[in-house]
């Protein structure tokens, strides 16, 4: 099914290619690969079939002498008949997980299509045993299923989870004073992380804080006092649950590019009162790095074509960077779900040549995509090869998950990501 619809907003005005067809996208269980290297003393718990433990230890290149973090639960057909309580099984295999495991501090029972398909309720079975392993161990629980989302929407639910059991922050600061902290949502490389801290405190910002935190115990307090940016698209119900504690959020582009990166760190500065000079001040040497650094990928990216399967959420931002520091010219932009609050900005500085599509209809976006022959196909991995034998040249979209990106001092390393497919086929050729 296809409608076309027209944003609201003049702003944003553009005809949107709505698609309710069949997709082709991971699961948000492949969230779980870059979460558990963030939280370094969390346990990811998928309560699920053996499809499930297939996807996330080929997708996170599980090594045999390692501990890893994350297992998968199995329901048989002993759960599936009914035979066996699920919940005496699953207490049982979280009691001998904790038992083995005294690194964990906080638990995720992760959720799959067939626990859904059962109705096991997580949430209850989080709640059960927290109090049976708690204070020292945090349980909660959230959805990986793949059940109509999208892969980054893992991450989505896991966020929500925590804010869920965030604390309030002990006293509302006076409508007068501003806000007391600012909290950047959404899961970053530790590098990254730390420019952004750096950055930020000499920017003048005191209280900055992170979700999802390295640990457990760093769990940030929530409240009217707190001021949340964004650093990753894909977060419309972590977004929800933080304004429901009390939360505002702050309105910028993402933090992808020079443009984004200096845009994102002057919004968060406007929001406590601190003037753009400043700013300017503190990003003048990285900003002016960034640019140069991109130069070089500028001369060998400008001009050619892209084309965005919906996959990741961050196709908008990266259309945006793409197109106006690299030159590249989005032909189509695929995204799973349109956030218009969200993507505001960024939806205003894309090309108007570009169309924007919203959902998938796979077949019908394959004929498109083979009608526009771009230089450069971005789209999930089951699409990535037959596309390659077709000739195209593809970029995997979860990649851009994995590899830092974020900031100033990656704006290159995210061009290079781009140039990368487009060289290897050059050097196939000769
Ligand atoms: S959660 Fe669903 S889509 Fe994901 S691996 Fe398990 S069965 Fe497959």
């Amino acid at each position: 099914m296809t409608t076309l619809a027209t944003a609201p907003r003049t702003q944003t005005q553009r005809t949107v290619l709505r698609e309710r067809g069949q997709h082709e996208v991971f699961c948000g269980l492949t969230g779980i690969v870059w979460l558990h290297r963030k939280i370094q003393d969390a346990f990811f718990l998928v309560v699920g079939s053996r499809t499930c433990a297939h996807l996330l230890q080929s997708a996170a290149g599980v090594m045999i002498f390692a501990e890893p973090r994350f297992a998968t639960a199995v329901i048989d057909e002993r759960d599936l008949a009914g035979l066996a309580d699920a919940n005496d099984e699953l207490d049982r295999v979280v009691g001998e997980l904790l038992d083995r495991r005294p690194d964990i501090k906080l638990l995720f029972l992760v959720g799959s299509c067939p626990s859904e398909v059962i109705k096991l309720d997580l949430s209850r079975a989080a709640s059960r045993l927290g109090e049976r392993h708690g204070p020292a161990i945090r349980v909660l629980s959230y959805s990986g299923s793949g059940i109509e989302t999208t892969f980054t929407q893992g991450e989505d639910a896991c966020l929500e989870a925590l804010v869920t059991a965030m604390q309030p922050t002990e006293k509302a600061p006076p409508a007068a004073s501003g806000p007391d902290q600012l909290l950047v949502v959404g899961a970053l490389a530790d590098v990254v992380e730390d420019q952004f801290r750096r950055m930020l405190e000499d920017i003048g910002i005191a209280n900055v804080a992170f979700l999802p935190p390295r640990r457990n115990s760093g769990l940030p307090t929530v409240g009217p006092g707190t001021r949340y940016l964004l650093a990753q698209p894909f977060l419309g119900q972590t977004a929800a649950a933080l304004e429901r504690r009390g939360a505002t959020r702050i309105d910028a582009l993402f933090p992808l590019g020079v443009e984004g990166t200096s845009a994102w760190l002057h919004a968060a500065a406007r929001a406590f009162g601190i003037s753009p000079d400043t700013v300017e001040r503190v990003i003048r040497a990285p900003a002016a790095r960034a640019r140069a650094a991109l130069d070089k990928w500028r001369s060998e990216l400008e001009g050619k074509t892209i084309f965005f399967f919906p996959d990741s959420q961050l196709e908008i931002p990266l259309a945006r960077m793409l197109s106006r520091e690299l030159g590249l010219v989005p032909l189509e932009i695929g995204t799973p779900y349109l956030h218009r609050d969200h993507l505001e900005h960024e939806l205003a500085l894309l090309p108007a040549s570009a169309i924007l599509s919203e959902g998938q209809d796979v077949d019908r976006q394959l004929d498109r995509c083979r009608d526009a022959a771009p230089d450069l196909t971005v789209c999930g991995l089951g699409l990535a090869n037959p596309l390659e034998r077709e000739g195209f040249t593809t970029k995997w979209s979860i990649e851009l998950l994995f590899t830092p990106i974020q900031g100033f001092e990656q704006a290159a390393d995210l061009a290079a990501l781009f140039a990368r497919p487009l060289d290897r086929r050059t050097a196939l050729k000769v």
